[in-house]
This record gives structure tokens, sequence and C-alpha cells, in this order.
């Protein structure tokens, strides 16, 4: 099957937005195996679009359309389509009940022009929105199909989600299922390097997604039925494994917090951080997870020296001698942490996130971790140069993270050296060249 994508807004073409959903949508027919031919951007004029629709109807099987369907006058898309694909539109009750309540809800009165977005097709079907007023449209005409999504991609996503994309693979006789893999450690080239040849199967499809400090992997599979698809997408994930190992942490889930929140849970176990250079950010990501006061209690901010000697017990020493971001400093606030909170694990993060305040000797980027437990505490030397303060933070609370999970299932922490307490007061020997 092929198709077109064709993005509608005068704003897109002024560059005011960024065409986002156009993205979202070639990711996700690629990953039902539909061939995106074109992908176009229109401003809100029913002519041009109009010519445009006749073209790309007659070389391609599908149109998916995003933007155009709000109620005022330049919002011409669902009547330019419904004619050329020979539909009219006709006024639903329901879907008008639907905006009035949403209205009432909102403490708002609706005005007459929000009735155009209760016209439905009269042969096509409507897609209902669950976050918005302007419900999305299916039209057929001869074998061919073209889907309308409102613009806002927070209504555009769902919407495809959970109502186009399975009503086409329904149309094409047939379900799809995705598992996404979430993969911590490697960087996005390191991973095409070693499962590059996975992203070329029919089906299973698979897709790769770079987010900040990790990748994202999505399986999709095409069957007859749920279950056959998702056997199929489970099939096709070993082969993942067993490439990639523990760095896969997850399937299916929203990020590394939700892993260790689950990791923690499964053990009765508790965590604490103690942060300087993320400043919370730790904290916040596995505060964020629901079911997170079942193992996180302390959270400790030590942005200054002395915050660090008088909440986590770092000796002055340690940060004399080796300065505030070292590894010794952040095995001392790991431990100090541990011991403050009583929780059975504790991380800690010291580095400098920048722009400014970087030496030839420790450079913006430059970031000390820590994971401790009991006796024992491992560290790591992150160097994350040339890049902007939230992804210096971002990162290394990813990274924190990752060795919190590492420490709770006895993985190895890669780049890692632990040290015992006690055993050298200033965790001084070996040198740290991580
Ligand atoms: P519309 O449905 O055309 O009235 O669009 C409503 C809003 O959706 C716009 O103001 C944008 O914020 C957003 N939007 C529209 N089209 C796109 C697009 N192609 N990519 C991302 N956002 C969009
Ligand atoms: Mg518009």
């Amino acid at each position: 099957m092929t198709a077109e994508i064709i993005a509608v807004g005068t704003e897109l073409l002024l560059g005011d937005i960024l065409n986002t959903n156009a993205q979202f949508l070639s990711q996700e027919l690629a990953a039902m195996g539909i061939t995106v031919l074109h992908q176009h951007v229109i401003g809100d004029n029913a002519g041009r679009l109009r010519e445009l629709v006749e073209t790309a109807k007659a070389r391609s099987e599908l149109l998916i359309f995003s933007g155009g369907l709000g109620p005022t006058a330049d919002d011409l898309t669902k009547e330019t389509v419904a004619d050329c694909y020979h539909d009219t539109l006709v006024f639903d009750e329901e879907e008008w009940d639907k905006i009035t309540a949403f209205f009432t809800r909102m403490g708002r009165e609706t005005t007459p022009n929000n009735r155009k977005q209760a016209m439905v097709p009269a042969r096509g079907k409507k897609l209902p929105n669950a976050n918005g007023t302007a419900p999305g449209v299916w039209f057929e005409d001869g074998g061919r199909i073209a889907i309308l999504l409102p613009g806002p991609p927070n209504e555009l996503r769902p919407l495809w989600r959970a109502q186009a994309a399975p009503m086409l693979a329904a149309w094409q006789n047939c379900v799809l299922h995705s598992v996404v893999l979430r993969v911590c450690g490697p960087g996005e080239s390191e991973v095409e390097a070693k499962v590059g040849h996975l992203f070329e199967n029919a089906n299973p499809t698979a897709a790769i997604y770079a987010k900040t400090g990790e990748v994202i992997i999505r399986i999709t599979a095409r069957a007859a039925t749920d279950t056959e698809a998702e056997a199929a997408c489970r099939e096709y994930a070993k082969n993942f494994y067993a490439l990639l190992g523990d760095a896969v942490y997850d399937e299916d889930v929203d990020g590394m917090e939700d892993t260790l929140v689950r990791i923690l849970r499964g053990q009765g176990k508790t965590i604490a951080a103690a942060e300087s250079c993320t400043g919370g950010l730790i904290s916040q990501r596995i505060t964020s997870v629901p079911g997170s006061s079942e193992v996180f209690g302390y959270g400790f901010v030590t942005y200054a020296n002395a915050a660090k000697q008088q909440l986590l017990g770092v000796e002055p020493r340690i940060l004399e001698k080796y300065g505030a971001v070292s590894s010794q400093t952040a095995a001392a606030m790991a431990f100090g942490a541990l011991d403050a909170s009583g929780a059975d694990i504790a991380i800690a993060s010291t580095g400098l996130a920048g722009p400014g305040g970087g030496t030839p000797d420790k450079p913006v980027g430059l970031v000390y971790l820590a994971a401790a437990q009991k006796n024992t505490v491992w560290v790591k030397k992150l160097t994350i140069g040339g890049r902007s303060r939230e992804t210096v933070r971002l990162r290394a609370s990813q990274q924190a993270l990752d060795m919190a999970r590492r420490l709770l299932l006895e993985l190895l922490i890669p780049e890692a050296r632990m040290f015992l307490r006690g055993e050298n007061a200033d965790f001084e020997a070996p040198a740290l060249d991580l």
C-alpha cells in the first residue's frame, strides 16, 4: 500500500510551527509496512488543496491529512476532501452533544461556527477524538482512503493510535501489535552498527529513535490476530536481546524511572539520591512514577560544599583535596545518603553542567556518579562534552538510574570502578582513570 501525507496550515508554510505531525505519521506508516511516497505542506486554501488532493488521490491508495479541522473559516480540509472523495457532510447530534459538553466543562459557550466540527461524512466514518472537539474523519472512494486528523499533536497522536491505525490494519485484513524496547548505554550509531540489519525486515518491522540518553526500538508486527502479532514481535525481539544484551533495560515503559521503581518494589528495597549537578532531577524522575513512595524516602539536593558536609557528612578534606567534582566526592555523597536515609541503595551525582565554570582539568560535561550499597560503592565518570546544560543533566540522571538498576540486578556496571568503604578512606588509589 502506498500513502501520501498532507499537512494543511498556512502557519506551517510561514514557519511558525514545525511539521512534527508529518514525522510522526511517516514513522507510524513505515512501522505498518506502508510506503510513504510524498509529504506535502499546503496552506489554508481550498483551490490549491483540491488540486493537490486530486493529484495525490490518482496515484496513492491512502492520503493522510493533518490540520484544518477547526471551527474557523480557514479550516476547510473536511469540506474539500469530502468533495474529492464523492462524499457529503451531515450534522451529527452525538458529536454536537460532545462538543457542547466539552465547552461546558471548560466553562465556555459554543459559538455557531462550532457546529462545523459536528459535521461528519454521510458515507465515510467519524473517528471520535477523546482529547479535543474536532473528530477525525475516514473517507473511502473506490478503494481509495483519506484519513483526516486534527492538527494539535496531543490530539492527533492518540487518535491515530486508538482509532485510525487499527481501522487501517482492519482494512488490510490484519491487526497490528507493537513492542517497544528501551536501550541505555550504547548510542544510536553503535546500536545501528550492531543491529542495523534487523531494521530491514518487512514484517515485523523495526524502527529506531534516539532520545537523550537512550535509544528506542519499536517492533511492529502485522498478523491475522493480536495474539499472533504479539508472538511475532516477541520472537523478533529475541534478535535484539541476543545482540544488545542487558543494555535493553525494559519493554513498553515510559522511561528508566519506571523500570527502576518496578525492580525496587519487586525486591522490597528502598533508594535515596544525593544530587549536585542534577539538582533534584533524579529524585523528580523517581517520584514521577506512581507508587514510588514505597521505595523512595530521601532525596538530597546538595549544591554547596557546606550542604554536602552538613547533610551527607562529606569530609571537608575530601572536598579540599579532590574538589566537589571528583569520584571521591561522588562516592562520599552516596555513602552519606545511604547512612542518613537508611535506604538499601543510594545514588549520587556531582559534575559541571555548564555552560560556564569549566577548566582544562575539569571541563563542562564532566560528571561523576556513584551508587552505594552496604559497604561498596561504584563510581563512574562521564564526559558529556559540547552539550547543553539540560542535556548534561538529563544524561547524568539517566546513567545514575541505570547504575542503580544494574546494582539491584547484579549486572556489570560498564566503565565503573568499585571501592570498599574504609578500605581506603580517601578513595585515593587506584587512580580513577575511568
Ligand atoms: P488546525 O487543526 O489546522 O487548526 O491546527 C491546530 C493546531 O495544531 C495548530 O495551531 C498547531 O499548533 C498544531 N498543528 C497543526 N498542524 C501541525 C503539524 N503539521 N505539525 C505539528 N503541529 C501542528
Ligand atoms: Mg489550521
